[in-house]
């Protein structure tokens, strides 16, 4: 069996680099704004796990509308930033990369609060799963903490405070802009992780 986990960069994907010691680790710059910091993370990841990296760049900005485009959402978006079916294309992509490596399982960062979009469910998962193991050889797609809060994620991880502050979860630029969706849920996780170290002296241990 050979991994590869889509790897943004985020806290998400970061925890699960730490946690699942993936083979391989695939970056997209898919045109986003905040493309760099997430690769540069990446790296820094990747390189103290000592993965195999690998950047893809493919521009679908003229695609995507809202906080990562730099323009305002499109008028049928149902958040601040919208790139329709982005999910199902970074995991074609990765997929498309990674089968002529000899991966077998490709890991997605997807967490609990992401089933707010429909892309974010165990449906969409297994949907993806059924469509991908479907063509080219065995490729089999499993979101490993898609039961889990980020919270939880960083604790069950293992990953050292100081490595988790590489993540970058900003949506807007290369610098967190400290008021997007992805700087609030980062702070917010943050202060959870925080409340567990005044309630109880030291990081819950993991579920
Ligand atoms: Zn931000």
């Amino acid at each position: 069996m050979k991994t590869a986990l889509l790897l943004s960069g985020g806290m998400d994907s970061l925890c699960i680099a730490w946690w699942k010691r993936p083979d391989v680790a695939i970056t997209i710059d898919y045109g986003q704004l905040p493309a760099q910091a997430e690769i540069t993370a990446a790296e820094a990841v990747c390189g103290a796990l000592d993965i195999e990296h690998h950047v893809i760049r493919v521009d679908c900005r003229a695609l995507g509308s809202g906080d990562l485009t730099g323009a305002p959402a499109d008028a049928n978006a149902p958040a601040s930033d919208w790139w329709p079916y982005r999910n199902q294309l970074l995991a074609t992509l990765a997929a498309m990369k990674t089968i002529s490596l000899g991966v077998t399982h490709l890991l997605l960062g997807t967490v609990r609060s992401d089933g707010s979009h429909k892309d974010g469910t165990p449906e969409f998962v297994g949907a993806l799963n059924v469509l991908l193991s479907m063509q080219e050889g065995t490729m089999t797609v499993e979101s490993p903490a898609i039961h889990l809060s980020t919270a939880q994620l960083v604790r069950l991880s293992g990953v050292p405070e100081s490595q988790l502050a590489w993540a970058h979860s900003c949506h807007k630029a290369n610098v967190a802009c400290g008021d997007c969706r992805g700087c609030n849920k980062f702070f917010e996780t943050m202060q959870e992780l925080q409340s567990d170290v005044e309630r109880l002296g030291q990081p819950a241990p993991a579920p």
